[in-house]
């Protein structure tokens, strides 16, 4: 397994786009270190397949180096960087039974035939096809090829880097929470450098130690579920993870105080504050407390909506024009007259998007 490095990569899809600004990722400078559980998580287009296809080859970058430890292999061929890929769609070999498939990757490096014996016999066990092992990949369903594509991947201990590209799209739900733990437990046992490509916040927050978020050909944030949780270092990880996800309300900064929608709000990082450009105020919808109007700090708003979900609801109000949702106890009354607190401690202030830290400073 290897430490990864991306130094200031940038990738454009041909020298016209290139010219033309037109850059699928603007700037990665990221490492992935030896032995980490990763995810890539990121809307549809954002470059997370671009960026896993630099890492094992079937990309070039348009700029920039890529390392594997000390080693430059930029230039290197898939086949040299020794990596496994599992894509989004089965890529398998019809022909061949279940257990010659995961064989095969093994045969290939020469593994003696009593280790690709014990390895394919444990990997079938792993990814639940022990009945069919003998069965032609041709006849089986598309989920159950995807599995053998996993399995592909996974079966090899000699590689620098397992990468998954949304690897569950095509698996049952309910096969999907028990193939993640199967990945998970292959992680904690062997502690292979892994790679998974997701768009799906559940999916990365479950899988991954750290979690690398991508909006726009960028990396805006890189860390633990709780970090992405409490502190959105970008007002798009603040919306994207959590549900719903946080509040970003454009605000004037006056002192020491955000002024929303002529409220005036106490920020936590104190006076001395000048900026100029967009500024906005996150907040997510957990430390949103509904109260009776008139008291200390109490906002008026107007409820559009309460949405059950189960244990919790979700109030859907405004304060003055700008949407704001707040999670409440399922037995939690709703005043007519409402009015919202924000919990102090969990008060972001964003310039031009990007968190400003307690200082003052942007990160
Ligand atoms: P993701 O995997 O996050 O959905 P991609 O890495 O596939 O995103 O795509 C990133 C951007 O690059 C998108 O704008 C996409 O349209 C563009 N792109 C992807 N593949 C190609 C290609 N072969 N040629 C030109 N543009 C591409
Ligand atoms: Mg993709």
């Amino acid at each position: 397994m290897a430490r990864i490095r991306l130094d200031h990569i940038r990738h454009a899809y041909s020298a016209e786009l290139a010219k033309a600004g037109t850059y699928a990722l603007r700037e990665i400078d990221h490492v992935f270190e030896d032995g980490g559980a990763y995810a890539l998580l990121g809307p549809s287009g954002c470059g997370k397949t671009t960026l896993l296809n630099i890492i094992s080859g079937l990309l070039t970058p348009s700029e920039g180096h890529l390392y594997f430890d000390r080693t430059d292999v930029t230039m290197l061929t898939p086949e040299q960087r020794n990596i496994a890929q599992v894509f989004q769609f089965p890529v398998i070999y019809d022909t061949m039974t279940v257990a010659e498939n995961l064989a095969f990757p093994l045969k290939n490096r020469k593994v003696p035939a009593g280790e690709v014996k014990r390895r394919v016999a444990d990997m079938l066990a792993r990814i639940g096809l022990e009945e069919k092992a003998n069965r032609k990949a041709r006849g089986l369903t598309a989920d159950e090829k995807q599995k053998i594509s996993l399995g592909r991947g996974l079966v090899r201990s000699d590689v620098n880097a397992i990468l998954f590209d949304e690897p569950l799209t095509v698996i049952d739900p309910h096969m999907k929470w028990q193939l993640r733990s199967e990945l998970k437990q292959l992680h904690r046992e062997f502690a292979m450098t892994m790679v998974y490509v997701t768009h799906d916040q559940t999916e990365a927050l479950t899988f991954a130690d750290k979690v690398v978020v991508m909006y726009d050909g960028e990396v805006v944030q890189i860390g633990t579920p709780e970090e992405l949780f409490e502190r959105p270092q970008h007002t798009f990880v603040g919306y994207f993870i959590g549900s719903p996800g946080m509040n970003v309300l454009p605000c004037t900064v006056d002192g020491s105080d955000a002024i929303v929608s002529g409220e005036r709000i106490a920020l936590p990082n104190g006076a001395g504050f000048k900026r100029t450009g967009k500024t906005e105020l996150g907040i997510r919808p957990e430390f949103v407390t509904l109260v009776e109007r008139g008291g200390p700090n109490a906002m008026p708003v107007t409820i559009d909506k309460v949405e059950d979900i189960g244990s919790e609801r979700i109030v859907r109000a405004r304060l003055g024009d700008h949407p704001l949702s707040a999670i409440i106890e399922e037995g939690a009354s709703v005043p007519s007259q409402a009015a919202v607190t924000f919990a102090p401690h969990a008060l972001n202030l964003y310039a031009d998007s990007r968190l400003v830290d307690r200082s003052g400073g942007t990160a």
